[in-house]
């Protein structure tokens, strides 16, 4: 369980973290909180030849709302995301998720931009990102560009991010009156990766109208996982529970997980309908939505 040797830099500056990527291409990887890396470098999974540690980049750290946003620098800590009054009152999606990962020695050292740009459809906050219609910002040798969440992942731990580039910012669009969300997981114990997951996200208008539903999957396929039939049933609707389940049952039809140690197929399949039928109720009513 001890990992290659390799050389390690711990740049002051995102410029400086793409300069060392670029010149050492194929060989370096961007090291966060380690916890995801660090345990398939042990495993030998991953042998990079150096490690760009961005943990002390001291600007790539901040939770901020503005008028139009919610910003999350890429190296802030999933603990800090949990401790934030502003994720815990207006986006509980977020806090749902973030209490749920790991334990708090990994909540302690791993960070969003780890998580969302790992690629293991395991991890939980993807889910949420799409659900959101998030945004990540990446810069690379060429500047910055702007992914789309539901763009990013391609594969099981294959993503957008182009090799020399590195995620500094996730923009979330800003809560705004009538929205909810909810993150529902269930797991064999505390602290292990789902057996399945699902994030939701609704907004209604005055009349608790569905105007835009968002609905992902997490460890229920190669990636993470958009249930767009589903979430596009309850749009147009003042829901009903009947809704809700009809829903749930699109978000298992969009599920594609494999039998494994977490259990058989047709399992997470049920797993992923009630948790979605759950999780609508709650962000309904977060949402403030009356039956
Ligand atoms: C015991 C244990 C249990 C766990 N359980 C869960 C769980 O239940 N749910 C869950 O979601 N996760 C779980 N994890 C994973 C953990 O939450 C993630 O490892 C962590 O969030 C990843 O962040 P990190 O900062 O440690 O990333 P790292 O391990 O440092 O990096 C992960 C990957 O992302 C890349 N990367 C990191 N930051 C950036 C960036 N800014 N730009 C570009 N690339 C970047 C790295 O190069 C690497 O490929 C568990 C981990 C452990 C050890």
């Amino acid at each position: 369980m001890i990992p290659p040797k390799f050389d390690y830099h711990a740049p002051g500056t995102v410029d400086e973290a793409i300069g060392l990527l670029q010149k050492n291409a194929g060989d370096a990887k961007v090291l966060a909180g380690g916890q995801s890396l660090l345990p398939l470098m042990k495993l030998r999974l991953a042998e990079p030849k150096m490690l760009i540690d961005i943990s002390r980049i001291a600007k790539l750290s901040y939770i901020q709302e503005d008028p139009e946003l919610l910003r999350v620098g890429a190296a802030t800590k999933i603990n800090d995301l949990n401790d934030s009054q502003v994720i815990r009152s207006r986006y509980p999606m977020l806090a749902d998720a973030g209490a749920h990962i790991a334990d708090p020695l990994v909540r302690n050292m791993g960070t969003v931009g780890g998580n969302v740009c790992h690629g293991d459809p395991g991890n939980d906050l993807p889910a949420c990102m799409l659900a959101i219609g998030a945004r990540y910002v990446v810069r690379g040798p060429k500047g910055d560009r702007t992914i789309a969440a539901k763009e990013f992942y391609r594969d099981t731990f294959v993503t957008a991010l182009d090799p020399a580039e590195i995620l500094t910012e996730v923009q979330i669009p800003k809560a705004q009156n009538g929205d909810g969300g909810a993150y529902m997981k269930m797991e064999r114990k505390v602290g292990d990766f789902a057996i399945a997951a699902v994030a939701v996200h609704l907004r209604l208008d005055s009349k608790g109208t569905v105007t835009s539903a968002g609905i992902a999957l997490t460890n229920v396929g190669p990636t993470v996982l958009m249930a767009g039939k589903a979430a596009s049933s309850l749009v147009g609707h003042k829901p009903t529970d009947a809704d809700f389940l009809a829903a749930g049952k699109l978000a298992a039809e969009a599920a594609q997980p494999a039998s494994d140690m977490r259990g058989p197929a047709e399992f997470k399949k049920g797993i992923v309908q009630t948790l979605t039928r759950r999780a609508l109720h709650l962000a309904w009513g977060r949402a403030g939505g009356k039956s």
